[in-house]
C-alpha cells in the first residue's frame, strides 16, 4: 500500500525528509489538544479537557485540530497556514477545519498526535484529515448552509442565466450520492408573505426544483439585485421540510475548473476535476470579510464604556449581517459580544445593586442568544434568525440600561 486512500501531505521539506535532520517542532507549535465525540453528528462537542460528551455520554477522544487555508473546490488537496491562491484553480484559498496527525509513510495505519520516529527512523510526516462540518465553503461560488439534521448541507447559487441551482452535500459536504438526490423534494419561494401575528407564512410565488443530474434546479428568470428567494427542502419522501433562506447580491458565478496540478514529490495526484456543469464566466469566489478575522478573539477594552461601544458596534454587524443575508458571517460578531458580556459580568460590582438585578439576567440572556445566533447562522432560516435577534438586542438594551456609557 502506497499513500492508500488517505490524503497524506508532506510538510517537511525534501532535504528533511532525506534524514539528515529529524525536523523538531516545538511543542508550542502544535495545534491545542482538543477532546472531541467519535459520535457522528457530535463534531461540535469539542472540550479542552477530558470527559465524556454533553451530547451523548460516549468517552471523548483527544485531537489536535487546526484551521488551515485550502482550496475551496479540492479540501486538504494543499494547505496553507495563511490565505493565499489555490494553485489549481487560482481562486482565493478557504479556512477548513481538519485534524492534525503525524504517520509514516511506509506504515500509514500509525497515527500519533505528536512528531517523532518511525520504526524504520524516519521523521514522522504530518497528515491533514478532514472532519465533518469542517468545511463550510461554498462549492460553486453561491451561498452554502447546513441543514437543522446536522448531516446534510446545500448549497444556492442564482447564475445570470436566471436559473437557481440546488447542489446537496454530505456531513464532509462531498456531493450526495444520485439515490439520496432522487429522494430530495424542493421548491424555490421566490415571494410570500409573513404574519407575525400567527407565525404563519404564505407563498404567493413557487417554482418546483427539478432535478438534472446531481442537482435541482428551477428557472425563475432575473430578479432584480438584491434577491431573496427561499428554497424549501425535504432530503427524504415524507421527511420534515427544512427552510433555507438566500439573499444574493449579485449573480452566482461558477470558479474556473482549473489547471491540471503538476504533483510536487510526496504529493497526492490531484484528484479528477469535477465535471464542469455549466458555461464557466471565469471570475473568483468571494470570501466573507469576516472570515477571515473569524479566529481572532476581540480584545477586551479596559474601561466600561469602551466595552459598551464595542458592544453597539457587534450588534450593528449582526443587524447588518441578517439584513444582507450574510447568516454564515453572523457568528462572528455574535461570539465576540458574549465575550463582551462576559466582561461586563466580571464587572458588575461597580454598578448599584438594583442596576445589577438587571444586569444579571441580561447578560445571560444574551450568552445563550449568541449561540443560538450561532447555530442559526448556520442553518440560514432567517425567521429563527430574526427571533433569536429579537432576545439578543433586548438584553442589550437592559444592558445599556444598567452599565454607565460614559
Ligand atoms: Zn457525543
Ligand atoms: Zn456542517
Amino acid at each position: 500500500m502506497k499513500l492508500g486512500t488517505l490524503l497524506l501531505v508532506i510538510a517537511l521539506s525534501a532535504s528533511t525528509f532525506g534524514g539528515q535532520q529529524p525536523a523538531k517542532t516545538p511543542a508550542d507549535q502544535l495545534p491545542p489538544l482538543s477532546y472531541v465525540c467519535p459520535m457522528a453528528g457530535d463534531e461540535d462537542v469539542i472540550e479542552d479537557k477530558p470527559g465524556v460528551c454533553r451530547k451523548c455520554g460516549m468517552e471523548l477522544k483527544p485531537a489536535r485540530l487546526d484551521s488551515v487555508w485550502t482550496c475551496a473546490t479540492r479540501p486538504l488537496l494543499v494547505v496553507e497556514s495563511k490565505p493565499g491562491k489555490c494553485p489549481v484553480d487560482g481562486t482565493p484559498l478557504v479556512q477548513v477545519t481538519a485534524a492534525v496527525s503525524w504517520t509514516c509513510t511506509d506504515q500509514p495505519s500509525i497515527e500519533k498526535l505528536e512528531p517523532g520516529l518511525c520504526p524504520n527512523g524516519a521523521p514522522m510526516v504530518k497528515r491533514y484529515a478532514a472532519r465533518a462540518h469542517g468545511n463550510h465553503n461554498p462549492q460553486h461560488g453561491g451561498q452554502f448552509f447546513m441543514a437543522p439534521d446536522n448531516w446534510h448541507h446545500i448549497e444556492g447559487a442564482y447564475l445570470s442565466t436566471g436559473v437557481f441551482r440546488l447542489y446537496l452535500y454530505d456531513d464532509f459536504t462531498k456531493p450526495l450520492p444520485l439515490d439520496q438526490v432522487r429522494a430530495v423534494t424542493a421548491r424555490l419561494v421566490t415571494k410570500q408573505t409573513f404574519d407575525t401575528a400567527t407565525k404563519t407564512t404564505k407563498e404567493l410565488a413557487a417554482a418546483p426544483l427539478v432535478r438534472n443530474g446531481r442537482f435541482l434546479e428551477a428557472r425563475i428568470g432575473k430578479l432584480a439585485l438584491p434577491a431573496q428567494m427561499t428554497a424549501k427542502i425535504s432530503f427524504k419522501k415524507g421527511g420534515p421540510e427544512h427552510v433555507f433562506d438566500f439573499a444574493f447580491e449579485g449573480f452566482s458565478k461558477e470558479p474556473p475548473p482549473g489547471t491540471r496540478l503538476t504533483a510536487a514529490p510526496g504529493m497526492p495526484a490531484s484528484p479528477p476535476a469535477p465535471a464542469p456543469t455549466t458555461a464557466v464566466e471565469g471570475g473568483t469566489i468571494e470570501i466573507a470579510p469576516a472570515m477571515e478575522n473569524a479566529l481572532i478573539p476581540v480584545p477586551i477594552p479596559e474601561t466600561v464604556p469602551e466595552i459598551m461601544a464595542q458592544l453597539r458596534t457587534r450588534t450593528d454587524q449582526i443587524r447588518t449581517f441578517i439584513d444582507r443575508g450574510s447568516f454564515a458571517s453572523i457568528y462572528v460578531p455574535a461570539f465576540q459580544a458574549k465575550d463582551l458580556a462576559l466582561a461586563l459580568d466580571a464587572r458588575k460590582d461597580t454598578i448599584p445593586a438594583d442596576k445589577r438585578k438587571i444586569a444579571q439576567p441580561a447578560i445571560g440572556q444574551l450568552v445563550r442568544s449568541a449561540y443560538l445566533l450561532d447555530a442559526f447562522g448556520d442553518l440560514g432560516n432567517k425567521q429563527q434568525i430574526v427571533d433569536a435577534f429579537s432576545i439578543f438586542a433586548a438584553a442589550v438594551k437592559d444592558i445599556q440600561a444598567s452599565f454607565p456609557e460614559r
